[in-house]
């Protein structure tokens, strides 16, 4: 079988979003009944990316993979709705390690994944695959082809993302975080296109750190987002003083963010035109305007379907 290589690109992107994981899911969901799905294309964090049972698992591409499916489990956040978790049963029989649940469909993913990689394509060919399959019509694309994994220093050492996460449920202090091989990696051209094609790339709410900042380590990637002709607007997932799920609040303090949108805006000054902040923290206003960011204020909650699109409808008119 024969996929479409970047060169074979028809279509310039229209929207392009990078996401991390629960919080991109639910607005890119939104995003795709306000335009037409295959004009999306989403660039996807893999520096939470781990090996279990020998398989190569991806979550973040896996969750706004299901979610643009129509397959999340929308109370977990992540997964496939109404799974069934018999072979990890199995496999604690066996004595294996199981704090990391993979569900029994969800493990044909990650079966069919790590085939096709000893194989020998490419997590994008993969990535592809996985999505034609589930009829997504939006493109999903790997931030690189290369390994990035994101690392969290805490008191005991070094713990990968997911056993930082997963396994001690981020209960652990937080003395900093790193993206293992970032520095050798490189955007695949596929990512390079659809940002400098796009006519507006969109930072879904999502994990300034873990999610967002594993892509933006990548050479050449924040490079893109400072050249692209489009607006780049983000959506904060900070609301008051708090992160609305996950750690992402721990892990902005540990790398000396201030935990509040005006942190997201202070990660993303560089290259950031509009962030869409919520109506609790309409006071950061003026100082993200002092920063150059055009502020936009909304209620940034997606706490349902309806929110999510109109969260998504606020964003694009934003792009303006
Ligand atoms: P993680 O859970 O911290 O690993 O990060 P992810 O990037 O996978 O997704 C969770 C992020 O989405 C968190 O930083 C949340 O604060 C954010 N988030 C989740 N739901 C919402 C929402 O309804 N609105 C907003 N603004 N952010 C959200």
């Amino acid at each position: 079988m024969v996929f479409p290589q970047t060169s074979d690109r028809r279509r310039p992107p229209l929207i392009t979003a990078l996401a991390g994981g629960t919080g991109a899911a639910k607005f890119l969901r939104g995003l795709t009944r306000v335009i037409q799905p295959d004009e999306l294309t989403v660039i996807g964090n893999t520096g939470d990316d781990t090996r279990m049972w020998g398989l190569h698992v991806s979550p973040d591409l896996d969750t706004v993979t299901y979610a643009l499916a129509g397959l999340l489990d929308d109370t977990k956040g992540w997964g496939i709705r109404e799974e069934s978790f018999r072979c990890l049963g199995a496999m604690a029989a066996l004595g294996r390690e199981t704090w990391f649940n993979l569900g029994d469909r969800d493990l044909a993913t990650h079966l069919f994944r790590t085939e096709c990689l000893r194989a020998g394509q490419s997590l994008t060919e993969v990535t592809e695959r996985i999505r034609r399959a589930l009829g997504v019509r939006s493109e999903v694309l790997p931030a690189s082809d290369s390994p990035v994994r994101t690392r969290v220093l805490t008191p005991g050492g070094w713990l990968g993302f997911q056993e930082f996460f997963v396994r001690e449920k981020a209960q652990v202090e937080v003395l900093d975080v790193d993206y293992a091989g970032a520095e050798k990696a490189s955007p695949t051209p596929a990512v390079l296109n659809a940002i400098a094609a796009a006519t507006a790339v969109i930072i879904c709410p999502s994990n300034p750190i873990t999610s967002i900042g594993p892509i933006l380590a990548i050479p050449g990637i924040s490079e893109a987002l400072l050249s692209t002709p489009a607006r780049v607007l983000a959506v904060s997932p900070i609301v008051g003083s708090a992160p609305v799920s996950g750690p992402a609040g721990k892990l902005m303090a540990a790398k000396g963010l201030p935990v509040s949108a005006m942190g997201v805006g202070l990660a993303y000054r560089a290259w950031l035109d509009v962030l869409v902040l919520d109506c609790r923290d309409g006071g950061l206003a003026p100082d993200l305007t002092r920063l150059g960011i055009t502020p936009v204020i909304t209620d940034t909650i997606m706490a349902n379907r309806e929110a999510e699109v109109t969260l998504a409808r606020t964003v694009l008119e934003a792009r303006e």
